[in-house]
């Protein structure tokens, strides 16, 4: 593979104690890739990696086809062609919302004028050309982030890394902001890793996704395969709502307290016993004493606006 991103066993301590521990990828040319993952599992630390600010103890990193990091080589942070994306926007504050995006185009030696022209149509992706004269500090949150999101454009870069840009935005706002990032995606035509604690943002987003824990992957797929298929009971309680129970398993059905369920079953499951994963949507509440589910009690109940959600028991669990 030439394009994209390539790593190889990627590994960094801190004192001693893992933070990426054994990372191998490999992400295709312009593929939007989301890593999820609980505070503290080594997601900085993976995207500061890949950009150059921290150098691997172990493994390689590719980008595009170039080796940047291992086998004795050091590609600087400026030499990668990577634009970063913070959860705080690191805009200058004293520079206008044009001259922020023009940035790195001056950086680069192009002349002031030329660089505030060419940052125009940045700003039009972004929908922030009204408002090119403002300081920083006279933009709300979301507007901030866009204008992080234009400069990223303007620096044309090749591979664009986002940890956690969204993480500082009210919820009403990032809904909005998961729709203009994957416009921006696709208009940058950059190879893309965004990171995320927040796995409903992850699922929204991705081509495709890694859940990371303890500095390595549980597991990488499709959104819809990581929710659908967890290849460990660890990522079926991570992704989603649900609960994992013990069940007895042969031939495509659950047998779980008496009563049997059609299930989808992993390739290769062997009959006996196994674990099953029961999500909210897959489960049809029936009025009391019909015989044909399992007998539980609901507990309590949250109203989430257009729906209940139950806090249940089965009957298996109390006795
Ligand atoms: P995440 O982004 O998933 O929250 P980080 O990559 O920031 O996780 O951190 C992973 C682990 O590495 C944590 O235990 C953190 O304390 C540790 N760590 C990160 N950066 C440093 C550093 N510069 N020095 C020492 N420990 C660090
Ligand atoms: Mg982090």
């Amino acid at each position: 593979m030439t394009g994209g991103i390539e790593i190889h066993h990627l590994c960094k301590a801190y004192a001693g104690a893992p933070a990426v521990d054994g990372v191998s990828l490999q992400i295709a040319p312009q593929e939007l890739f989301v890593i999820v993952g609980e505070s503290g599992c080594g997601k900085s630390t993976l995207l500061r990696l890949i950009a150059g600010l921290e150098v691997p103890d172990r493994g390689t990193i590719r980008l595009h086809g170039e080796m940047v990091a291992g086998d004795g080589v050091m590609v600087s942070p400026e030499g990668r062609g990577t634009g970063f994306v913070f959860q705080s926007y690191a805009l200058w504050p004293h520079m206008s919302v044009r001259d922020n995006v023009a940035f790195p185009l001056e950086a680069t030696g192009m002349p002031r004028r030329a660089a505030a022209a060419a940052a125009e149509p940045h700003l039009d992706t972004v929908s922030l050309r009204h408002l090119a004269e403002r300081k920083p500090d006279a933009l709300s949150g979301g507007q901030r982030q866009r204008v992080a999101l234009a400069r990223c454009l303007a620096g044309g870069a090749g591979t664009i890394l986002m940890d956690e840009p969204l993480a500082n935005l009210d919820p009403h706002l990032r809904a909005t902001m998961e729709r203009e990032l994957l416009a921006f995606h696709r208009s940058s035509g950059a190879t893309t890793i965004y990171i995320t604690h927040d796995q409903r943002e992850a699922m929204a987003l991705a081509d495709r996704m890694a859940v990371m824990r303890n500095g390595s992957f549980l597991q990488v797929g499709t959104p819809q395969e990581v929710y659908d298929r967890p290849q460990s009971r660890e990522v079926a309680e991570f992704i989603g709502q649900g609960t994992v129970v013990p069940v007895q398993y042969a031939d495509h059905t659950a047998q779980l307290d008496g009563v049997s369920f059609p299930v989808e079953a992993m390739a290769g499951q062997a009959p006996g016993a196994a674990m099953a994963i029961l999500r909210p949507e897959a489960i049809e509440i029936l009025a009391e004493g019909d015989t044909k589910g399992l007998a539980g009690t609901v507990r309590e109940t949250f109203y989430r606006g257009g729906g209940w959600e139950r806090s249940s028991s089965l009957r298996a669990d109390q006795s």
